[in-house]
């Protein structure tokens, strides 16, 4: 039986890049996104790739949505399919924050995002994750409370440093079954989020994160690692 890989956030940005490069190795992806109706690109990729590519609707900050994609799993995907690799991609940024103008709306719509949404997530499909999957969520050296230098994005910078205590917690968690878990920084990046003056294609980051993952052994769960598989200080 083929294991699947499941990606959030997947109509832009690096989710898409994940997507079209795990259709590309012949792989079976279950994309999800909040809109399906409007991700043009992913439709266009289920289209030439039929069976291979399957799309949901997920919201990972909505705790009806991911029980909803838990129950259409079975449906979406083969009798039996499994997760081989859950990619905890979706995420936001809420830029232009200042000290003594912060605003609770974007420091709980970044935890929500950003932290609930994957854990919560990753809990509710850990009965669907093979045995010796791969969780990857993806993190940012900007939640690296060792390398934080000045003040910038907080809500993003606090919700990233949770994650990577999620993603400790998830490896812990799931140790048991072999099942990998780690954070992952894709270096600086030219999607919408990263802007256009990033260092990184999408197809360069995504290519590194993908080897970094295949590389992964039981030692690694519970780290912090960028793109070229470098450690990242906590
Ligand atoms: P983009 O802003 O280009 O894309 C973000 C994706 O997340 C979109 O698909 C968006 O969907 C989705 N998303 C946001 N909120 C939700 C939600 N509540 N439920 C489901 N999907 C949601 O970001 P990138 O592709 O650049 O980033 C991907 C990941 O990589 C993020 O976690 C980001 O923090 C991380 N990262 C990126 C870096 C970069 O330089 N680009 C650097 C470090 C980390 P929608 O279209 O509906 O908004």
């Amino acid at each position: 039986m083929t294991d699947w890989t499941l990606v959030t956030g997947a109509n832009r940005g690096l989710g898409l890049e994940f997507v079209r490069q795990v259709l590309a190795d012949d792989g079976h992806v279950l994309a999800t996104c909040r809109h399906p109706g409007k991700a043009t690109a992913l439709n266009h990729l289920a289209a030439e790739h039929p069976g291979h590519l399957k799309i949901l609707p997920l919201d990972v900050g909505d705790t009806r949505s991911r029980d909803e994609l838990v129950r259409e799993w079975p449906l979406a995907t083969a009798e039996g399919a499994r997760i081989g690799l859950l990619v905890n991609n979706a995420g936001v940024l809420h830029g232009g924050e200042r000290f003594g103008a912060l605003e609770a709306a974007g420091l709980e719509d970044s935890l929500r995002t950003n932290v609930v949404g994957p854990l919560l997530l990753t809990q509710a499909l850990a009965p669907l994750l093979a045995d010796g999957a791969r969780v990857a969520n993806l993190s940012s050296q900007l939640g690296s409370i060792a390398n934080t230098t000045h003040f910038g994005t907080p809500s993003y910078a606090i919700s990233k440093a949770a994650l990577n205590m999620a993603t400790v917690q998830l490896a812990h968690a799931l140790r048991p079954r072999g099942i990998v878990v780690v954070a992952l920084h894709p270096g600086w990046v030219r999607t919408d989020m990263g802007g256009a003056r990033a260092d990184e294609t999408p197809e360069d980051a995504v290519a590194g994160l993908r080897r970094v993952i295949a590389g992964l052994d039981d030692a690694a769960s519970g780290r912090f690692l960028d793109w070229t598989g470098a450690a990242l200080p906590w």
